[in-house]
């Protein structure tokens, strides 16, 4: 059984040597009787940044830290091969909670889902659009951000998993979205494909506060934050009066133990601005809407998605580390195995 490890706890900037390939011994290829637990084959994982933060000892999060040692935990999508659970039957295809490996033992929990075959959509997309990263933008644009057609909306990390449905999401409430990403194709595909009003890359502007005066010279109603640091430092001084921040992720802080670069606070008081982080977790009650909202959007044309698929467990180290300098364009995948 191929695994992806944690060699050890993480300080500063997480590098791909530290994780590691091993080989273990899969004792058995049944679910351990009375287990309640699901024996499965692992056909996609899904690389998402909050797993950089499992990989530090002590970091003051809402997940305990991977084990060194162990593979490591993160969602998937995977087919059953044995359970004890009458809910799931050996052929289903799950998403959830699984490990970086060919072939997991797992208990249920909250956000393990049978897959619904009627959707009719890529497995991998139940990883993105249809999983945690897509529910992510749905939650956090429509319950956190407050959106009335009309506003002006700002997404960083704009062409990721995240970034990519709130600005369709919000151009279809009828707002105006920019994007910002970081690199010029990652720009093209914002502006061509997933038609988002304007984008530019961050990293050719020396001036942040003077990039977004440019694309909201009346200023900025909502701000969707995957980023933290400097992009959201300059978003406080282009705030409108009654804007809302909604702080879904600081991805540009993995390698700090303290989030940088924050200075303009004092807008918020004078712009009356609501600022609020939120975790997608606490609105899984909205699940079922939020699949039926996408698909029916998916299926009329009006949503595109973008996924990088990466080949292979051994892929998956280098993959999962690209986040962190933007290498993945769209969601970011690993395929283990294709059945
Ligand atoms: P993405 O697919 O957007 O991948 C990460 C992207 O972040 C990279 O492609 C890169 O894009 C950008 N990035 C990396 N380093 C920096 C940096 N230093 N400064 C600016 N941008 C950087 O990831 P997701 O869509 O999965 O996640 C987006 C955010 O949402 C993350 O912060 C994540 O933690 C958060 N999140 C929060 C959840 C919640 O419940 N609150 C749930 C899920 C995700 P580029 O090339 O454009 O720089």
């Amino acid at each position: 059984n191929k695994q992806v490890v944690l060699k050890g706890y993480v300080d500063g900037t997480p590098k791909e040597t530290d994780l590691e390939l091993k080989q273990s011994i899969l004792s058995s290829l049944t679910a351990p009787e009375g287990s309640s637990a699901l024996l499965v084959k692992n056909l996609f994982l899904s690389c998402d940044p909050y797993m950089f933060r499992r990989m530090r000892q002590f970091y003051g999060s809402y997940i305990p830290p991977f084990v060194p040692g162990q593979p490591i935990e993160g969602f998937g999508v995977a087919r059953v091969i044995d359970s004890d659970d009458p809910e799931f039957k050996p052929g289903d295809l799950i998403s959830g909670t699984t490990r970086w490996e060919e072939y997991s033992l797992i208990r249920k929990h909250e956000q393990l889902r049978k897959i619904d075959p009627q959707l009719d959509v890529p497995l991998s997309y139940h990883l993105g659009l249809l999983g945690m990263p897509g529910f992510t933008a749905h939650a956090g644009f429509y319950e956190v951000c407050s959106p009335k057609k009309g506003e002006t909306v700002l997404v960083s990390a704009a062409s990721g998993a995240v970034g990519q449905l709130v600005g369709q999401l919000a151009r279809l409430h009828g707002c105006y979205v920019v994007g910002s990403a970081g690199s010029s194709k990652k720009v093209d595909l914002l502006k061509n494909k997933l038609k988002f009003d304007e984008a530019f890359n961050y990293k050719d502007e020396p001036d942040l506060n003077a990039a977004l005066k440019r694309y909201f010279p009346q200023g900025i109603d909502i701000y969707f934050d995957n980023v933290g640091g400097e992009m959201l430092d300059a978003a406080l001084l282009n705030m409108r009066m009654n804007g809302r921040i909604a702080v879904c992720g600081m991805v540009s802080q993995h390698g700090h133990s303290d989030p940088r670069g924050i200075h303009n606070l004092y807008n918020l008081i004078s712009k009356r601005v609501k600022m609020q982080g939120f975790l997608q977790s606490d609105y899984l009650n909205l699940f079922p809407k939020f699949v039926d909202h996408v698909v029916d959007h998916y299926r009329k044309g009006n949503i595109t998605y973008i996924e990088d698929l990466s080949e292979g467990l051994e892929s998956a180290p280098a993959a999962f580390i690209g986040l962190l300098s933007g290498k993945n364009v769209g969601k970011q995948v690993i395929c283990v195995a294709r059945e």
